[in-house]
Order: C-alpha cells, then sequence, then structure tokens
C-alpha cells in the first residue's frame, strides 16, 4: 500500500516512482518488501552502500556503541569515535597511498562537501570560477548544483547559477576530438573570455551524467594543465570512491593527486549520513566555523566508518574480488549486447561502476529497469536521457547472487527486446526491429 505516500509525501519524491514496493528489511545484496518479497539490489542506495545492507561485521561495532551510551551526535566536539576514525584513516587510507590530507567534517551530504570544496578552493586563490564538465553531478544545493550539467535540475535552482564554466568531459564529442586541447586553449588564451578559475572540479567516472569513464591520460593532462597554471585540481569522488571502480580512491591507478577531495556515500559504511572534504593540509585557511552545520559530527557513522576501513581495507582481498566480480559482470554484459547487434549496445565502467549504454533506443533503458524491478532487481537508470543502465551491486555481493540477478536482467532486456519487436511503433524502426529476434 502506497496510499499515505502518494496523499501526504511531497511530489519531489523520485526513486519510489521507479521502485514502487514499500521496503521492510535488507541484509547484504537483498531487499525485502513488507510482503516479504525479496528483490537483488544492483543500485546500492546509489553507491552508498557498498559494503551491503546491515553488515553484520559493522552492525556489531555499532550495536555495542549504542549499549555503551557512546555519544551520538556531537555538533564537532571532539569524541573518542572521532578519534578513532581520523586515526584510521590516516594510518589505513591515506599514509600507505602517500596522501597528506587534513580533513574537514562537513554537513553529512554530498552536496555540502562539494560546497565547501568550491568556497574553499576560492577562498584559497582569491579567484571565482571554477570549471566542471558536461553531463556533471555535484549535488543540488546552489554552489554544487551550479557545477551539475543537467537542465532538469538546474532549471528550478530559484537563482542565478553563477561562477562555473563548463567545458567538454573526456569523449564528449566521441573519441577522436581531444577535449583537453579546448580547455587548455580557453584557459591559456588571455581574450578567451574565460577568467583564470580557482579550480577545476571533476569525477573520474561520471556516475548521474551516464557512467562516462575518463581515461587516465585525460586525468594526468588536466592535472598537468592545472600545475602549470596554479589552478586547484577537486576529485568529487562521492560516487566513484570508497571501493566503487576497484580502489579505495579512485583516480589512484591514474597516478594523479587532487588539492581537495570530497567522499560521501559509502564513507559513512552503514548507509550513516556522513561526508568528507580532503585538503593538501597548506590548503587549510578556513577560520573557525567558516564552514558551520549542526551535523558534522555523525559518531555513530564515525563508528562504522572506522570499522569497515579495519575489515576491508586493510590488505588487497576486497580489491581484488572487485576486479573479479568486475570481469565477470563486464563479459555477460558484452555476451548480452551482442545479441542484440543492429542496436549498438555498449558497456562501459571501471570496477563495480558499470554502465549499458542504448544511446540510439534511450527508451529501452528505463524499461528494461522497470522489467527488472517487476522479476525482482533494482537496477537504475542514469545519464541525459536516461539512456543508461547502471549496475552498482553492493561491493561484497557474492558471486552466485550477482549471476542471479545478472541472469534477472539478461531476461528482462529480452523481454523489452521482444516487445519492442513486436511493436516497432514503440520504439524500433523496422529495419531493426526485423533484426531483434530473428
Ligand atoms: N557528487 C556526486 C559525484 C554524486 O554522485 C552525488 C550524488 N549522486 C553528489 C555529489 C551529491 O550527493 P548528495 O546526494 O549526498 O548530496
Amino acid at each position: 500500500m502506497t496510499t499515505i505516500f502518494d496523499s501526504h509525501e511531497s511530489k519531489v519524491r523520485s526513486y519510489c516512482r521507479a521502485f514502487p514496493a514499500v521496503f521492510k528489511n535488507a541484509v547484504g545484496a537483498e531487499l525485502f518488501d513488507e510482503s516479504g518479497r525479496r528483490y537483488i539490489d544492483f543500485f546500492a542506495g546509489a553507491g552508498t552502500l557498498n559494503y551491503g545492507h546491515n553488515n553484520p561485521l559493522i552492525k556489531r561495532r555499532i550495536l555495542d556503541y549504542i549499549q555503551q551510551d557512546g555519544i551520538i551526535h556531537g555538533l564537532d566536539l571532539h569524541t573518542t569515535a572521532k578519534r578513532a576514525f581520523l586515526e584510521t584513516f590516516e594510518n589505513i587510507i591515506l599514509r600507505p597511498r602517500h596522501l597528506n590530507y587534513k580533513i574537514q567534517f562537513p554537513g553529512p551530504t554530498g552536496t555540502n562537501a562539494v560546497e565547501a570544496a568550491m568556497k574553499l578552493a576560492r577562498k584559497v586563490t582569491g579567484r571565482n570560477g571554477i570549471v566542471a564538465f558536461t553531463n556533471g553531478y555535484h549535488g543540488m544545493t546552489a554552489g554544487a548544483l551550479a557545477a551539475t550539467g543537467n537542465t532538469y535540475h538546474r532549471q528550478v535552482s530559484g537563482s542565478l547559477l553563477n561562477g562555473v564554466t563548463f567545458a567538454p568531459y573526456d569523449g564528449y564529442f566521441g573519441p577522436d576530438v581531444d577535449t583537453i586541447q579546448y580547455l587548455r586553449k580557453l584557459i591559456e588564451d588571455d581574450s578567451s573570455g574565460l577568467d583564470k578559475p580557482a579550480a577545476v572540479l571533476l569525477e573520474t567516472v561520471q556516475g548521474e551524467g551516464g557512467v562516462n569513464v575518463a581515461s587516465f591520460k585525460w586525468l594526468q593532462q588536466i592535472e598537468s594543465l592545472c600545475r602549470e597554471h596554479d589552478i586547484l585540481l577537486i576529485v568529487d569522488d562521492i560516487q566513484a570512491g570508497c571501493g566503487r571502480t576497484g580502489t579505495f580512491f579512485s583516480f589512484k591507478p591514474a597516478g594523479i593527486t587532487p588539492d581537495i577531495v570530497t567522499l560521501s556515500k559509502s564513507i559513512g559504511a552503514y548507509g550513516l549520513p556522513m561526508s568528507l572534504v580532503l585538503m593538501k593540509p597548506e590548503l587549510d585557511c578556513w577560520e573557525p566555523g567558516e564552514h558551520n552545520g549542526t551535523f558534522r559530527g555523525n559518531n555513530l557513522a564515525f563508528v562504522a566508518a572506522t570499522e569497515a576501513i579495519r575489515i576491508y581495507w586493510t590488505d588487497n582481498t576486497l580489491s581484488l574480488a572487485i576486479q573479479h566480480k568486475a570481469h565477470l559482470l563486464r563479459r555477460r554484459l558484452r555476451k548480452l549486447c551482442d545479441e542484440f547487434p543492429a542496436h549498438g549496445l555498449t558497456v562501459r565502467g571501471r570496477g563495480l561502476f558499470v554502465g549499458m549504454a542504448f544511446e540510439q533506443f534511450p527508451q529501452l533503458a528505463r524499461q528494461v529497469s522497470a522489467e527488472a524491478f517487476q522479476r525482482g532487481v533494482i537496477l537504475e537508470t542514469c545519464g541525459a536521457r536516461d539512456q543508461v543502465i547502471k549496475f552498482l551491486p553492493p561491493l561484497i555481493i557474492e558471486e552466485t547472487m550477482l549471476d542471479e540477478g545478472l541472469e534477472v536482467i539478461s531476461d528482462s532486456l529480452r523481454t523489452v527486446m521482444q516487445q519492442a519487436n513486436n511493436n516497432p511503433a514503440g520504439g524500433l524502426p523496422d529495419s531493426i526491429a526485423q533484426e531483434v529476434h530473428p
């Protein structure tokens, strides 16, 4: 029964429209609705549940902490939970990766971390402009929204979205156009109209924008460009970070070191709200309370995050497992694409951050997602036209469940293709409809 939601919850609600069940329980990569129906989760709270729902190892620590009346809300007071998190993050995540960052706890949402990062870059450099990229997504509050490409979201800002210039992301004009050259020219030409920016802000893999993957070379060139011109590089690792692409930080395999990094989503480890801004120490020019907020000390999230880092990041077991499962996932999806050669379906991504793109028939992506939901798999769409189905299972998903989910998705795709074939008016030109199922 969804009546109370329909009548009382604002129309702004969104995901529940695509997945109209009333969920009650969840463990690992499975969700259960109130009637006990099971769903396999290939969405993972948009990348928030990398360690799965109600991970029992993390839950144990949380329950212990609550049992001991540990501090839950602490503004930004010193607490033992925060100390343990800072020490663990330094010892297990930063130091072994030769990263030297100070840590800011902004408000607990991703968008708040991006706001803080943009403010800091402007404060440090004394410049106003930020360069962001086509199809980028950085959040819904005014500053971050200014750096988000999507018109649907931008048009309701209610105020001018200032201070951001968009440049084409890697591959925006196809594989043959070097988008770095364009940005370099804009920055180096005194008459381009682009004032020297404070920072360049990017996702290494664009999540909401359609699982667009920047090449390591492109990322390296962006870093060089920033260094040459004394521009700060901000990597928004809110969706791609915390292991999603196979390593804790998505930028590390590219060999780049951003000046500022934003993290959120799975850093809270148990679906608990938390976000971080990492900054090179010399950039920490904040005055006390300049970026304040009531919920900057979610101590339960510190406890969960500390435990998850200790369990999953002290060695490379999880990283290897991600790479292995990513390989299985990609192989399966490529084979599936091969069943429909006329549709030009493509698979792209890094690690367990994978998209299947329906560029020529965008409407089919939503149909596959809807069909998969009917059959018990939760799978989101993304991209400017919702033309990409996004595979974002919890990183800890068992291989058998990954397999089972993929089986359901394969059947869903075949059904959607069959329906399109039977009803060419529903989307497919005749010539292609013939080819769907010979
Ligand atoms: N940056 C990126 C890369 C994201 O994917 C998101 C959320 N999808 C955000 C920022 C905003 O995070 P939040 O929704 O927690 O504000």
